[in-house]
């Protein structure tokens, strides 16, 4: 698995992790330190007051909605990475297709035509059998 924060985004602002930008978190969500610090006082803020703050989109230019967008599609394209890396982890433990599968929500058969290209191992070559991996 890939940890390397130098090849990841935050995932709040789309600030690319550099040696004096870290990311930290997890399960394909990033987020830097300036965004950490933002979002500690906004939860502060909001245990404090019992309210929360409007939505950031409410007070945005049409250019900042669209300039949002490629963000919003570069943390997809990270979260994606994430779970093959993910899929990766389990096949190298030896779980079994059926099984990433059924943690999924989908079949064997779909789990293995969606990852096993990006999953080198002894068993991607070759589609699940019935009773098999
Ligand atoms: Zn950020």
């Amino acid at each position: 698995m890939d940890v390397d924060s130098t090849k990841k985004f935050c995932s709040f602002c789309g600030e690319q992790g550099r040696a004096d930008v870290p990311l930290v978190g997890g399960l394909g969500a990033f987020m830097c330190g300036d965004c950490v610090d933002y979002y500690a006082g906004a939860v502060a803020d909001v245990r404090r007051t019992g309210t929360d703050a409007p939505p950031p989109w409410e007070t945005m230019s049409d250019p900042d909605v669209l300039g949002k967008l490629a963000l919003i599609v570069q943390t997809g394209v990270q979260v994606d990475r994430f779970l093959v890396e993910w899929v990766q982890l389990a096949r190298s433990r030896k779980l079994s297709w059926a099984e990433i599968g059924k943690a999924l929500g989908v079949s064997r058969q779909a789990a293995w035509q969606r990852f096993a290209s990006e999953t080198p191992d002894v068993d991607a070559g070759a589609a699940p059998q019935l009773g098999t991996a």
